[in-house]
């Protein structure tokens, strides 16, 4: 299905190694969302040299911005067809992965991804702003997010997981200087301290940036607040 030295050659560059092992786990999870997506729409990108840049090489790069040890610890936030969770469970099977989205139907596709290959995944159904009050609050050594929302109203959706000294990383677009100057409100009132953004490019030639945010101090109690507060009037 896809080009498997593309693969390993485009995280060569990023520092990563691939067995033939995990080449084969990546293979069989590209094949899947193909044929899923033609029963529902689960992602856009269709054809498999962008599945590989744009969805897996993409979600490995959160390995280039921060040591990420092994059983650590992850929350992935609104993971849809599991990006970029699924992708970092295969680069690392020890890690403690907890994918959640609100969407029932993406979740048993990333279900039925994690049996297939044999990775052990919690997957969880539900609204964050809603999690984040309960049980896996500040349980965390890491959040993750990738094309959820704009990175102030992401802060309030994922720095409630984030236990003390651990961080919270956004993947962005090229576009993350105007949404870090307006996320400073946001990332200071919810206990984080913003570090830094790495900007890389991939394949495709576009730029990303990988937001980094340390959870510094414990999220006020009164976050995070019911979605329709956070959507009218964001932090
Ligand atoms: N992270 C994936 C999917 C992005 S699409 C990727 O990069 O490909 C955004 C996903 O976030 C959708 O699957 C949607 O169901 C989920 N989502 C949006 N708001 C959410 C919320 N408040 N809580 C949980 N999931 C949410």
């Amino acid at each position: 299905m896809i080009d498997r030295a593309q693969l390993k050659s485009e995280t060569q560059a990023l520092g990563l190694a691939l067995s033939d092992l995990q080449l084969e786990m990546f293979d069989a999870y590209a094949e899947m969302l193909v044929e899923t997506n033609k029963k529902f729409n689960l992602t856009a990108i269709k054809n498999p040299d962008e599945i590989v840049t744009k969805h897996f090489v993409d979600s490995l790069t959160v390995f280039t911005a921060v040591d990420i040890p092994a059983e650590s610890s992850v929350i992935d936030i609104g993971t849809g067809a599991g990006f970029p969770g699924l992708p970092m469970l295969i680069y690392d099977s020890s890690l403690n992965i907890t994918l959640l989205d609100s969407t029932g139907k993406k979740l048993d596709f990333v279900q039925n991804v994690a049996d297939e290959l044999g990775l052990r995944a919690r997957v969880v159904h539900g609204r964050a702003e809603e999690f984040g009050r309960g049980e896996y609050r500040e349980k965390f050594d890491f959040a993750v997010s990738r094309a959820v929302a704009s990175l102030n109203v992401l802060c309030e959706y994922c720095l409630p997981f984030v236990r003390q000294g651990g961080a919270f990383i956004a993947l962005k677009g090229s576009k993350a200087e105007d949404e870090l100057s307006h996320s400073r409100t946001a990332v200071k009132t919810l206990g984080g301290k913003f570090i830094c953004a790495k900007e890389l490019m991939l394949a495709d030639e576009q730029t990303r940036n990988l937001v980094i945010i340390e959870k510094a101090a414990p999220t006020p109690p009164k976050y995070p607040r019911a979605s329709a507060q956070i959507s009218k009037k964001p932090l």
